[in-house]
């Protein structure tokens, strides 16, 4: 029996209806995978897949903030639901010494060794991200007066500091730029939420995504504990067995010519 143009018109309907869904949850699916790359997580958080794993949405954490720091991911956020966060632009964290939110997670999400140092709690161990610098928008890079960031740093003159440096288009003034260095610098987002332009030029990315890696085969010379894997170093020969075919046999071997 041949389809009806009624009956014809439903099952495209159905089928676009089913396409257009597939496609959200798709795109809700990358959104929050995105999304979830971007989130800072609270001090002493373990590496984002377990934390995912660990992390079981009871929101102690949060309840123990005292500065409402950290939120809950909600339904429709696009990001991991009930999963604990900051947003440093609206809330940064306050670095307390005691960390209150840390001991309280029933899991281990929170891995309190992270942050303690001979079994003293150290939130200067803390790395929720680290702060990058926008030197395009931030107007101390222009030659303005800025030292907001800098200012508002707890680890100041370490996770942050000024270079200065002469400012050549107008020959009298000094640039005083603020840098960072990730050895340092917690991720508390304190600079970000101080920064006065409009959207901020300095803000925190996880720091698998602000960082590179150099790879083991660099070798800082200046450096004791670079040193210390050179003198560790375990030297490995391989041998590769030399074939006794002439090179044009081998390049015209037709078994191998013919596999490909
Ligand atoms: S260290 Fe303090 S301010 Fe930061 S998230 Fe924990 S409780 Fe909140
Ligand atoms: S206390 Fe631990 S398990 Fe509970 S929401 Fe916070 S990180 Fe997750
Ligand atoms: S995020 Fe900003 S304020 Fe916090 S330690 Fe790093 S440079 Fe300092």
């Amino acid at each position: 029996m041949g389809t009806t143009r009624r009956e014809f018109i439903l099952s495209t309907t159905r089928a676009i209806g089913l396409a257009t869904l597939g496609g959200l949850v798709w795109g809700a699916y990358v959104d929050e995978v995105t999304a979830n790359k971007l989130m800072l997580r609270p001090p002493a958080a373990l590496d984002e897949a377990d934390f995912l794993r660990q992390c079981i949405k009871c929101g102690l954490c949060v309840e123990a903030c005292p500065f409402d720091t950290l939120q809950l991911a909600r339904a429709g956020s696009n990001k991991p639901l009930g999963t604990p966060y900051f947003e440093p632009r609206d809330v940064p964290c306050y670095m307390c010494p005691e960390i209150p939110c840390v001991p309280v997670c029933p899991t281990g999400a929170l891995d309190i060794t992270k942050v303690s140092t001979n079994n003293e709690l150290d939130i200067n161990k803390a790395q929720m991200g680290v702060a990058v610098v926008d030197a395009k928008n931030c107007v101390a890079f222009w030659g303005i007066q800025c030292d907001a960031c800098y200012r508002a740093c707890p680890l100041l003159d370490k996770a942050i500091y000024l270079e200065y440096s002469k400012n050549e288009r107008t020959g009298k003034h000094a640039f005083l730029k603020p840098i960072v260095d990730s050895d340092f610098c917690t991720g508390c987002g304190l600079c970000e939420r101080a920064c006065v332009t409009q959207k901020a030029a300095i803000f925190v990315l996880p720091r698998e995504v602000a960082l590179g890696k150099v790879g083991d085969h660099y070798i800082k010379g200046w450096d004791s504990s670079d040193d210390k894997r050179v003198k560790n170093a375990q030297a490995t020969t391989t041998q590769t067995e030399i074939s006794k075919e002439s090179a044009i046999d081998s390049l015209n071997d037709t078994e191998v010519l013919l596999d490909d």
